[in-house]
């Protein structure tokens, strides 16, 4: 139990996370080398631009970028690279933002690109100053959209590469870029939740921002990689507004470290490990009434593979929204990935797990389903009422339930 300490001493519930990297719940589970380097750098002074051009030597070396810095995170890095493609390195201008008169100010992006991380992706881009123009319809935009939009006043294009963006009608990366590049626009690109660190520098693209505290288990950070000009611009902002989205040496040395641990683990037996999980989910859940277990390939080609657990309520006896908030209240509370979940089903991660998590992720949702059967207590409450109990919830915050 020691392992559990400060659970205990503060009173937190246990989570069995199978959602995936989530910042409601931590995000990812650190890896050693990157706790070892941010607990070293702790008890010591360092300048933090040397640190930084360390990191930029790491971040190049991995990306294929000329150099790169660590900001407080990805949606922290998206205002600082939109901020420096306005101002460039004048260190008046970086001081004066928010304000951007006489600067170009238009930030163009695809409107089905527009998405919430857990904010609005809007809110990254006009906290800067920069004014938001949204390109085509949700779920279409052609390159005319593009092409049209672009001028005078446009000092960056933004790209989402998620399974939360529009999937169909929208301009493919390789195009996106072609047609900024013939204009001389820089493309910055949230890549956040992506596992590939190589192909959009290869494309063309001028940034390209990775979350450190994600699929890389590094602490919560963001790592911005790109041409020299744009991230020496972008890093400067420190000066300026994104000194309100500062990163700590700790941050920094453990995400340096995050990202030399990931190029050398053994990412095939990890997988292999996953994939083991997710079968033995299938079979166990394959043999509950109710249950529809499905294998499912990642959105946006990472390599994951998750199980899709479809749940009919006439068999289980409750709704999908409904089973996964009896897991959510239990102890150990087990988080479901359910941002779907709408349509009836949710999704088991199995990234993060430790052994034996997986059994008692599986057992608990096979007793649940039994559980409600027996008691008939189910299909009580819509998916509109969830969304609206959950609000309610988060708005008496500090006071839970
Ligand atoms: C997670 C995520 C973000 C936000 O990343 P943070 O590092 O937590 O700020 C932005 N964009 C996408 C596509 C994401 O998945």
């Amino acid at each position: 139990m020691k392992e559990h300490g400060i659970f205990e001493r503060y009173g937190l519930t246990r989570v069995i996370n199978v959602s995936g990297t989530m910042t409601g719940l931590g995000a990812s589970r650190v890896v050693p080398e990157a706790i070892k380097a941010g607990a070293e750098i702790q008890s010591h002074f360092v300048r933090i631009d040397d640190l930084q051009a360390k990191a930029s030597e790491v971040i190049a070396s991995m990306t294929g970028a000329e150099a790169g810095f660590v900001a407080a995170c990805s949606a922290a890095g998206m205002s600082q690279c939109i901020s420096g493609s306005m101002t460039g390195s004048n260190l008046n201008r970086i001081e004066s933002l928010p304000n951007t008169d006489g600067l170009p100010d238009e930030v163009v992006i695809q409107a089905g690109h527009l998405i919430n991380y857990g904010a609005p992706v809007s809110q990254a881009i006009s906290l800067t100053g920069a004014r938001i123009i949204p390109l085509g319809t949700a779920a279409l935009v052609n390159f005319y959209n593009l092409e049209d939009c672009i001028g005078e006043k446009t000092a960056a294009a933004l790209y989402v590469v998620s399974h939360h963006v529009v999937q169909e009608g929208q301009i493919e990366l390789e195009e996106f870029i072609s047609i900024c590049r013939d204009r001389d626009v820089p493309v910055i690109v949230d890549m956040a939740s992506e596992y590939d660190l190589r192909s959009p520098i290869e494309m063309g693209a001028d940034v390209v921002i990775y979350s450190s505290h994600k699929f890389l288990g590094g602490p919560t950070g963001g790592i911005v990689a790109g041409r020299k000009k744009l991230i020496r611009a972008a890093y400067l902002q420190n000066r300026g507004i994104c000194r309100h989205m500062k990163i700590g040496k700790e941050g920094i040395a453990g995400t340096i470290a995050a990202l030399e641990a990931w190029e050398n683990r053994d990412h095939k037996s990890a997988y292999d490990r996953e994939q083991g999980y997710v079968n033995y989910w299938r079979k166990v859940l394959g043999d509950v009434d109710g249950l529809l277990p499905d294998i499912h390939h990642d959105w946006t080609g990472n390599p994951i593979t998750r199980l899709k657990v479809s749940v009919i309520p006439d068999d289980a006896g409750l709704f999908a929204w409904e089973l996964a908030d009896r897991l959510s209240a239990g102890e150990p509370s087990i988080q479901v990935r359910d941002d779907l979940i709408e349509h009836g089903y949710f999704f088991l991660d199995p990234c993060n797990l430790l052994p034996g998590e997986e059994i008692v992720a599986g057992q608990r949702i096979a007793e649940e389903v039994a559980l409600a059967r027996r008691r008939g207590d189910g299909r009580r409450y819509s998916f509109s009422e969830r969304r609206r109990r959950s609000v309610e919830a988060l708005l008496k915050w500090p006071d839970l339930l």
